[in-house]
């Protein structure tokens, strides 16, 4: 049987929230959204021209990386459970013309210990809070020769 489509029960798809304050913005991220992909596109939806990010949350899936600095390689540790993040800090720049979001992060799980690492990629378990403070000068980064 085929139903009209306003009949079928279609979930409605969430997405983060954000409310613009005198000094930047407030920005919360749902569950199933990817930390750093969603902090970029947030940047660039809001033309912001660089600055700082910070935020608390809880995510799973993440990859935090450790930078070699001997072999110029990052060493990536996957954590698939879900974790609480007691800080992320970052900066906010362009690469190449795109909204490059450098972060760090300090998380852990039930034995409360910690582990650290530079954000590749992780998905909101639960909620992120994030807060963006923009820069009135666009930040462009090139690429280091001595650190890569
Ligand atoms: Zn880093």
């Amino acid at each position: 049987m085929i139903y009209p489509t306003s009949l079928l029960k279609v979930p409605k798809e969430k997405n983060m929230q954000f409310r613009k304050t005198q000094n930047g913005f407030i920005v919360r991220l749902i569950k199933g959204e990817e930390v750093i992909s969603s902090l970029s596109s947030f940047v660039e939806d809001q033309k912001i021209l660089g600055g700082f990010v910070f935020g608390l949350g809880a995510f799973k899936d993440a990859t935090l990386g450790y930078f070699d600095s001997a072999k110029k390689e990052y060493v990536k540790n996957f954590f698939k459970e879900d974790m609480e993040f007691g800080s992320l800090t970052g900066s906010i720049s362009y690469v190449e013309g795109k909204p490059f979001v450098h972060a760090h992060v300090v998380a852990g799980g039930p034995d409360a210990k910690a582990y650290f690492g530079h954000l590749f990629s992780a998905t909101i378990s639960a909620t992120g809070e994030f807060f963006i403070i923009p820069s009135e000068i666009k930040i462009e980064r090139k690429a280091d020769l001595q650190t890569g």
